[in-house]
This record gives C-alpha cells, sequence and structure tokens, in this order.
C-alpha cells in the first residue's frame, strides 16, 4: 500500500457519503481507476454504511426507545389520572340522598291478586327493599327505603317508580320504610309487629373499619421502610417492593376520602364498597406510573 493510498484510505468515508468536495472527489476518482486495495476498501465502506448500523447509530435508538417508553408512561399516568377524577365524580354525584318519611313520600295499594303496590313520588329515583321474617310471628317484614343523586337530578329522565310486594300465601306482611338518618322506621303497611316499634335502619360501620385498618397498614409498611433504608443505606429491591406494598393501603384511603370524604357509616355499603376499591385501583395504578415517571426524569 502506497503512501497516496492511506492519503484516500482517510478520506474514503466522506467520499463514500458523499461528502467530499469535487477536488477531492476527482483525486479519488483518479486513483481509484489504478488501485484495486482502494476500490475493495470502498466496497467495504459502502456495504457497512448500508447494511449494518455501524457503531454510532445505536445511542440514538437507545434515546428513541426511552423516548417512546417516557412517552407512554405520560399517557399512562395522565389516563388514569383522569379515570381517578372521572369515578371519584361519579360516585361523588350518584351517592344516594335518602328521603326522610312525609306523607306524600310513597302510597300503597292493595291489587285484586292480592299483591300491594308501592307508588313512589315523582322526585324518588331510586329504592331498595330487604326483607326479613319475625320469628315469632312468621309475618314477613319488608324494609324500603328511597333516594335520589344528584346524577338523577341532572341527567336521567324522571320515571315514577314503583314495585310490588306479593302478599299471596303469606301468614301476613308488615312493609316499613326506612328513613335512613337515624329516626325510626314507620310503619306503612300491615299487621303490626309489636318487636319492631320504634325499631330504627342502622347504618354499616364497616367502611370505617377498612378505612382504618388500611391506614394502619399503610404506617406499618412506611415504618418498616424508613428502618430498612437506615439499617441498609443502599436501596435495596426490598425497600422497593415495600414502597409498591405501601401504596396499596394508601390507594385504598385516598379512594374512600375521594368518593365517601370523611364519612364512615353508610346505608349502601355494597355500593360505597364497590365504589371505594374501583377507584383504589385506579389510584394505586396512577401512582406505580407517576412513580416510574418521576425516576425517568430524574435520572435522565
Ligand atoms: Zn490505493
Amino acid at each position: 500500500m502506497s503512501n497516496k493510498c492511506n492519503i484516500i484510505k482517510d478520506i474514503l468515508p466522506l467520499y463514500a457519503e458523499d461528502m467530499a468536495s469535487q477536488d477531492t472527489r476527482d483525486f479519488v476518482d483518479e486513483h481509484l481507476k489504478h488501485c484495486a486495495g482502494c476500490q475493495a476498501k470502498l466496497r467495504q465502506i459502502k456495504q457497512s454504511v448500508d447494511f449494518e448500523p455501524d457503531g454510532n447509530t445505536l445511542p440514538l435508538k437507545k434515546l428513541k426507545k426511552k423516548l417512546r417508553t417516557k412517552r407512554i408512561q405520560t399517557i399512562m399516568f395522565t389516563v388514569t389520572l383522569a379515570f381517578v377524577i372521572l369515578v371519584s365524580l361519579f360516585a361523588v354525584l350518584t351517592s344516594p340522598q335518602y328521603f326522610p318519611y312525609s306523607d306524600n313520600l310513597l302510597t300503597v295499594s292493595d291489587n285484586m291478586n292480592g299483591s300491594i303496590t308501592i307508588f313512589f313520588d315523582e322526585k324518588v329515583t331510586g329504592y331498595s327493599c330487604s326483607k326479613g321474617i319475625d320469628i315469632d310471628t312468621g309475618v314477613e317484614v319488608y324494609y324500603i327505603d328511597a333516594w335520589n343523586t344528584i346524577w338523577d337530578l341532572l341527567f336521567s329522565k324522571r320515571e315514577k317508580q314503583n314495585m310490588v310486594v306479593d302478599t299471596a300465601d303469606k301468614k301476613g306482611i308488615q312493609v316499613y320504610y326506612a328513613q335512613n338518618n337515624d329516626a325510626v322506621d314507620v310503619p306503612i303497611y300491615g299487621a303490626r309487629v309489636s318487636d319492631n316499634e320504634g325499631r330504627k335502619t342502622l347504618p354499616r360501620l364497616v367502611l370505617g373499619w377498612y378505612f382504618f385498618w388500611a391506614l394502619g397498614a399503610f404506617i406499618v409498611l412506611l415504618v418498616a421502610r424508613l428502618l430498612l433504608t437506615i439499617l441498609f443505606k443502599k436501596k435495596s429491591n426490598v425497600v422497593i417492593w415495600l414502597d409498591r406494598l405501601a401504596l396499596l393501603p394508601a390507594s385504598y384511603v385516598l379512594a374512600h376520602l375521594l368518593t365517601k370524604g370523611i364519612n364512615f357509616p353508610t346505608y349502601s355499603l355494597q355500593r360505597d364498597f364497590s365504589m371505594i376499591v374501583l377507584a383504589a385501583i385506579l389510584i394505586y395504578c396512577a401512582m406505580l406510573s407517576g412513580i416510574s415517571l418521576y425516576r425517568a426524569r430524574k435520572t435522565q
């Protein structure tokens, strides 16, 4: 290989990429006519440019991938956060507002076939009915409550509600209106069952227990995490898992506060609990994606 070949070799990459000046191109062309070694070298360079990404494109690909991951994380975080807000808002708007008893709230009428129909006033948009049997007399006892919601007032088409209670082949029937406001249940139909006089429908308190259990679990996990980070200065995997675990009860506590505020007693346990669990799952996802997004920003 001549001295000239070494010079050509230095400028071949520029030549191959069309980045050399016209003078340089002419000089290289002239040399290539007679030099098989440099021709081979040029083919080699062109191949490597065309077919395999050389070392320089890899960091670019990594950066692109990183940016894409970050974009997905941002979208995930925004979407889950939006759902948290929507579900909480929905829970608040659809929370039942129970009516206290009044004369025009409902009317009861006997039907030909022995059943009874309860007609609710048009302001009632929902009702529920629970059934029990008086142990002493065998009389069936029904407890009915009625409500509306902000959601129904705003969006739903009002239709008069009514319900039918079948009384055929029964030893007797007693229907009460449960006021759900710490006032006594009001008898609205049937023979009185003396034991039920002055009975109140009590709220369920279990959501309060769940709330404080979750709060307790969160505090315990938080303390355990702090102790671990003090003991082993370096952040271990255990700590990362503890963080993720501690977020579960934290999500539940937040979900309760968002959907029910600081109210714990409930007359609609199933509904309230489902809303809290749904919101908690969404909050948990939002917190996880929020944290990974925050970490990605910090390490950049
Ligand atoms: Zn040469």
